[in-house]
């Protein structure tokens, strides 16, 4: 049996990330950045108010109060995007609105509740110090200053400050496409009826949404029946335009009807394994098609085995793919495991990693393993927010003990 450390590193070194490309900022989302993003403006990009009310030089309104209202002339209006050359004069208000330049002379806004929000005149009922209600060139961000290292992946946040720094591309690696297959002749679509003997294929529809969580887009192939030609030939076909494949079922240990064993192994580019973990110790990774090839994973059936191997090994081939690895520092790494007490006791195989379904309370700092840790047990797999750890070599945990936990998006 393989360690799932050295399987993994074997992924990954197996990967290559996909070409950075100009990807348009309305397509960015969820891409991952090549390069640093840096600022070539200051953040904001000229004085502004920060409200709607009135410029002045704050000297002139050091007097204002409610019992003696300064009165000053107003000379004009600026509203937002208004790129006028506008000038204050001493004793003198210029009406101004949130975002506007603030103009020259000026040294602070006076807020229109302060006011009688006068057209002509207005009375001020408060002083202002100098620099009230005014958003200074660059103190968000000054020209040069990166933005975002290479290796973040662009969430909404991150889009919208590459737009306000005028970026219209993006030099990123875009979402991996990735396409799930099932196969079984026991799977039947949910929403059609059953009978006994058959189930609903869940994993195609829980790897896709698992994929799209990882910052895939994910397509579900139409399952397929226990096949091998219609298995390798649906497989080579997603190959061609897929970035990822994922399969299903069919890689049990030894049985006549491990469909995807027996499609794959010919091509021999896939190596089918035991790793030392529960649930899932079957695995098989490879790389099929035509350069650039495409990686494949083909998982387990249970649905909790393949579950717990998507987190394990297809997660982090995602962001390999998206060339993430190398930078732990960026906005939107993968979250590392915590370290939780054990409020029940837990055993473990020996030689084997587990993965057990548990609730985690962050606040007490404890873990609960939940009832129904077998691999077929998907109901209790969605009552669980995280996965406890357990290493290879320990059997038994008492209560109290403190444990890796890897939380669950
Ligand atoms: P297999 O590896 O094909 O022998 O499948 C192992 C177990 O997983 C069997 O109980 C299968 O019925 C189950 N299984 C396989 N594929 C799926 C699927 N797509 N959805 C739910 N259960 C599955
Ligand atoms: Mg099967």
């Amino acid at each position: 049996m393989q360690s799932v450390d050295s399987y993994l590193s074997e992924i990954i070194a197996a990967i290559t990330p996909l070409p950075p490309e100009d990807i348009p900022l309305t397509e960015a989302d969820g891409s991952v950045l090549a390069v640093d993003a840096v600022t070539n403006w200051a953040l904001p990009g000229f004085d502004n108010s920060a409200m709607d009310g009135y410029a002045v030089r704050a000297a002139d309104v050091a007097g204002a109060s409610a019992e003696s209202p300064v009165t000053l002339p107003v000379d004009a209006e600026i509203a937002a995007g208004d790129t006028g050359a506008y000038t204050l004069g001493p004793g003198r208000s210029l009406k101004i609105m949130t975002g506007a330049l603030l103009p020259a002379g000026a040294d602070a806004v006076i807020p229109v509740e302060w006011t009688d929000d006068g057209r002509q005149t207005v009375r001020i009922i408060r002083p202002a110090s100098a620099g009230n209600a005014v958003r200074r060139e660059g103190d968000d961000a000054k020209p040069g200053d990166l933005l975002l290292p290479a290796g973040t992946r662009l969430g909404a946040a991150q889009v919208g400050v590459l737009a306000a720094a005028g970026h219209g591309t993006v030099r990123a690696r875009r979402r991996p496409r990735a396409t799930v297959i099932s196969t079984g002749n026991e799977l039947a679509e949910p929403g059609s009826p059953l009978v006994p003997g058959r189930i609903w294929d869940s994993n195609s529809y829980m790897l896709a949404a698992a994929a799209r969580q990882a910052g895939c887009e994910a397509t579900r192939h139409p399952r397929l029946r226990d096949e091998p030609d219609a298995v390798l030939a649906a497989i080579e076909q997603a190959a061609a335009t897929a970035d990822l494949l994922m399969t299903s079922g069919g890689v049990s240990m030894g049985g006549e009807h491990d469909v995807v064993k027996a499609a794959l192994t010919e091509l021999g580019t896939v190596a089918f394994r035991k790793v030392a973990m529960q649930p899932g110790m079957p695995q098989g990774f490879g790389l099929i098609g035509d350069a650039p090839r495409t990686p494949i994973f083909t998982l387990p059936g249970n649905p909790v085995s393949a579950f717990v191997s998507f987190r394990l090994f297809v997660e982090p081939a995602v962001q390999a793919l998206q060339g993430r690895q190398a930078h732990p520092d960026a906005p939107g790494q993968p979250r590392s495991a915590l370290r939780a007490r054990l409020t029940a006791p837990v055993t473990s195989p020996d030689g084997k990693r587990s993965f057990l379904r548990a609730n985690l309370d962050r606040r007490s700092g404890s873990v609960t393993p939940l009832t129904g840790q077998n691999s077929h047990q998907i109901a209790s797999l969605a009552r669980a927010d995280s996965l406890i750890v357990i290493p290879e070599a320990v059997t038994n945990l008492p209560a109290g003990q403190t444990v890796d936990v890897l939380e669950l998006p």
